[in-house]
């Protein structure tokens, strides 16, 4: 292989930058040309590719977003649309490439390693929604983005003896939810992989108001229903009359990566190429138990991201 493509596609997450750099350098570094391809799979319809260099890729390490855009693209769903893309890279005279995105991006790179185009998956999403990894690239960032303003907005709870209910993202993951809630002591997380019992919720949320708390913290998951269904669901139930909602919307998905988040997207990067030059195809780079492994696209879009019952069994314990 003498030429390898990268681009991010889907929902863009902090670190994906880092990945970017990562490819291209760690290409360069084995003797390979690297092609950045913009705006996702649209990039490959059109033709909008470009050749980077090592310097193309400085100063972007520490930088949110991506430098190759994303985008969603429906024709890249059909199989002409899929057809004119390995024209476009026959073109360019690529012969592998490096996807950067979720779980529907990386149906795309099998469906063209099904077509013999070799593909490789970097798992970049902030909702950690990927099976057969721990992490998923932006995660880390993401929850630290709202610890944050979890942090901003305990204050003000405190201050004025009031409950939040704080949305965050996911989508149908609750890791942002459970990880945020307990690194963030909340009184309650609500999240999609689990039932709801509201008497239950409100029980508690009482005992702690009889022991003398000040203020309430309820982190819910997008993916488990409004924050503003289940302020109306609690406002009925409980004690505390002043309860607000937070939605925190896209500032989680925005900002510059955590250093754990540079060093995984360095590491994914960098194996994710060394395995495209090595013959490998239609796999997803995955990190488990901090060793950078991979696994069978095909096989992991079966299979569920599994819900960590013992972080959400010990934020309960903690709350008491
Ligand atoms: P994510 O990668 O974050 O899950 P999407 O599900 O929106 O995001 O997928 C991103 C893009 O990947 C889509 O716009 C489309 O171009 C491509 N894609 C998704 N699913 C498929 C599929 N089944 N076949 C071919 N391409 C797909």
């Amino acid at each position: 292989m003498k030429k390898i493509g990268v681009l991010t596609s889907g929902g863009d997450a902090p670190g994906m930058n880092a990945a970017i750099r990562a490819v291209v350098r760690a290409g360069i570094y084995r003797g390979v040309e690297v092609y950045g391809i913009y705006h996702g799979y649209k990039g490959l319809i059109t033709g909008n590719i470009k050749k980077l260099g090592v310097s193309d890729v400085g100063d972007i390490v520490q930088r949110g977003g991506t430098i190759l855009y994303t985008a969603r693209c429906e024709e890249f769903k059909t199989e002409e649309g899929r057809a004119t893309a390995i024209k476009q890279l026959k073109k360019f005279g690529i012969e592998g490439l490096v996807v950067i995105g979720g779980d529907g991006s990386f149906m795309g790179g099998v469906k063209l390693t099904q077509l013999g185009f070799p593909t490789i998956g970097i798992p970049g999403t902030i909702d950690n929604d990927i099976p057969e990894t721990d992490f998923t690239l932006g995660f880390d960032t993401a929850l630290n983005t709202i610890i944050d303003a979890i942090d901003k907005i305990r204050d003000t709870a405190t201050s004025h003896e009031r409950r939040f209910i704080i949305e965050v993202m996911g989508r149908g993951c609750g890791d942002l939810a459970l990880w945020s809630g307990l690194a963030d002591g909340a009184e309650t997380i609500i999240v999609p992989e689990k039932e709801q019992n509201y008497d239950a919720i409100v029980k508690r949320l009482n005992h702690g108001i009889e022991r003398g708390k000040k203020h309430n913290i309820i982190v819910v998951a997008e993916g488990a229903g409004s924050a503003f269904d289940v302020a109306k669901q609690i406002k009925q139930r409980t004690k505390m009359e002043d309860t607000r909602v937070t939605v925190l919307g896209h500032v989680q998905r925005g900002g510059s990566p955590t250093a754990f988040d540079r060093v995984l997207a360095s590491r994914m990067g960098s194996k994710a190429v060394e395995l495209l030059l090595e013959g490998t195809a239609g796999k997803m780079i995955a990190i488990q138990n901090n060793q950078i492994v991979a696994h069978d696209i095909l096989d992991l879009l079966t299979k569920k991201h599994p819900f960590n019952e013992d972080l959400y069994q010990l934020a309960k314990e903690l709350s008491i």
